[in-house]
């Protein structure tokens, strides 16, 4: 049995997360923390309810986990790093917005042997939409990325985009230039530029989080799309996560570095 502290057990995807552990047999929530909505009840996925408490040293001090998982916040997920790596606990985190360093230098603080498992995407189709783009930008390397999340999102681009742009970047063998961004007649018309890859963000009421790679070549267009619909496309690669970090150590990126093939 893998006991599970979920930072954020309240929030969109955290109760989800909540909730899957909760249906699996080897895997239980120990506690649910969100400071804010302490108290509040949230769906244990058996049948019952499990409520939030607020602070997150206190219970890992008394439900000793072996796991965080974290979708919070940029700005507390830092915090909640420190605290769990500190005492050991292996982390798996969807909270995006710090960066690789940031992401490094926690973990080289925490004792050895304890995993900082971190994905910008945990959907699974997500992680195929990458790699298709990688293969297609060997061979065409005009690309943009359009990325459309909920109104609420904190950050933009959004950590997906980012890592999409990366992955281009690596992958394609030229660089082409992105036109039209010296005569735009509006500021950011063009989008941003992202390891030299255009990254145009929209957010929208009633989106949750999508993407579109668009390739473009002579005489052809070519669009990589995926769709996270709902927050449920997120827990089977948490699930996978929160299996893995135990036999892992150091910083592990990207839920594409534990599935095979
Ligand atoms: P959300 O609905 O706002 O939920 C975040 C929850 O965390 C809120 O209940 C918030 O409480 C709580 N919180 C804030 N500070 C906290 C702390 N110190 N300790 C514990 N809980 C705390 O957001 P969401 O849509 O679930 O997304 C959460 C994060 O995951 C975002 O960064 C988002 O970009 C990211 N995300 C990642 C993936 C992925 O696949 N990697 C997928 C979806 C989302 P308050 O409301 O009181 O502040």
């Amino acid at each position: 049995m893998i006991d599970v502290v979920v930072t954020g057990a309240a929030g969109k995807v955290g109760r989800e997360v909540v909730k899957a552990i909760g249906q699996t047999s080897d895997m239980r929530v120990v506690a649910a923390v969100d400071p804010g909505q302490a108290g509040m009840p949230v769906d244990d996925g058996k049948g019952g309810e499990i409520q939030c408490v607020a602070d997150l040293g206190v219970s890992i001090a008394e439900t000793n986990p072996a796991v965080m998982v974290d979708f919070t916040h940029p700005s507390a997920v830092e915090g909640n790093l420190r605290a769990a790596l500190a005492a050991g606990v292996d982390c798996v985190v969807g909270t995006t917005g710090l960066s690789e360093g940031s992401l490094r230098a926690l973990v080289s603080d925490a004792p050895d042997g304890t995993c900082l498992f971190m994905a910008p995407n945990f959907a699974i189709g997500a992680v195929l939409m990458m790699r298709f783009a990688a293969q297609a930008a060997r061979y065409m390397p005009h690309v943009e990325i359009l990325e459309l999340h909920h109104d609420q999102k904190a950050d933009a681009p959004s950590g997906t985009a980012l890592l999409t742009a990366e992955i281009i970047a690596n992958a394609r063998q030229t660089v082409p230039s992105a036109p039209g961004r010296e005569t735009e007649l509006a500021e950011g018309a063009r989008g941003a530029l992202v390891d030299n890859v255009t990254v145009h963000s929209v957010r929208l009421p009633g989106l949750v989080a999508h993407q579109e790679v668009l390739f473009g070549g002579q005489g052809q267009t070519l669009s990589i799309r995926h769709d996270s619909i709902d927050r449920t496309s997120f827990t089977p690669g948490v699930l996978m996560a929160v299996e893995a970090v135990g036999a892992r150590s150091g910083l592990v990126i990207g839920l594409d570095a534990l599935m095979e093939g």
